[in-house]
């Protein structure tokens, strides 16, 4: 992870309503700015959060979600990043009460041009973790002080999220905010993902456990196109916070 750094600052921007075909959404806009602490350099960035219903009084339904251009716009099959976005949205809405925070955090923060000269790499048979290190990048760039800044700004204390990633129950946990229940972010996998999301499970302690889509044909040999929306509803609850924090890739460093 990226050190945080000393001084960051955040500012609303906007605050519209966003109708969507799960529910219609408050949707605030955010700039943050920064100052690193060592280097003294300054840096801004944007996010944004879709809040619905009461989030204050008890704990809400919350997924901090790192923009995936080529997954969300294109429907990329390499990753689980449009079906994991949805079922985030359809889960806020069937609850009632949530926050999506989205994060400009692209490839786990190296940019969108990174990330595809990653998929090069991956493409001649290097795993994504391998090829962010080839590439001279960390394994995992991104952090999550702006998105635990906007938890602040909306006054949640406690919350229940929605991933399998162990780094951000570690952020959340780290900043004092409560978390009332881990929801497993799971998506069924396909021929084009498998291998990665075993390799966020295995070299990132990810908690995922998907199953395969059957809706999704391999069309790597012959090039066909037979593509169906994998829009599931698998929500799984995941283990109760105390007893995940006894397995070892929840340990603090
Ligand atoms: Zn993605």
């Amino acid at each position: 992870m990226a050190r945080p750094p000393t001084y960051m600052s955040l500012k609303q921007i906007a605050d519209v309503y966003l109708p969507t075909r799960w529910a219609t959404f408050r949707l605030l806009g955010f700039e943050a700015h920064r100052v690193d602490r060592i280097t003294g350099m300054e840096s801004g960035e944007t996010a944004l959060a879709l809040v619905l219903g009461d989030v204050v009084n008890s704990p809400p339904i919350v997924r901090i979600h790192s923009q995936c251009l080529t997954g969300e716009v294109f429907h990329s099959l390499r990753c689980d990043c449009h079906d994991q976005l949805h079922l985030a949205l359809r889960a806020i809405a069937d609850y009632g009460a949530g926050v999506l925070i989205y994060e400009h955090q692209e490839g786990r923060g190296i940019g969108l041009m990174e990330k595809l000269r990653a998929y090069e790499l991956q493409d001649q048979g290097l795993d994504t973790v391998d090829a962010n290190l080839h590439l001279g990048h960390a394994v995992d760039q991104r952090d999550y002080v702006v998105s635990i800044q906007i938890l602040r700004f909306l006054r949640i204390r406690s919350l229940r999220l929605i991933t399998n990633n162990p780094e951000k129950v570690r952020a959340v946990l780290a900043s004092g905010i409560g978390i009332a229940e881990r929801i497993g972010a799971d998506v069924p996998h396909n021929a084009y993902s498998a291998q990665y999301l075993a390799c966020k499970r295995q070299k990132l302690g990810h908690m995922s456990g998907s199953s395969s889509d059957s809706t999704i044909r391999d069309n790597r040999t012959d090039h066909g196109v037979h593509l169906s929306e994998a829009d599931g509803d698998g929500i799984g609850h995941g283990p109760e916070i105390s007893a995940a924090l006894g397995g070892n890739t929840w340990q603090m460093s």
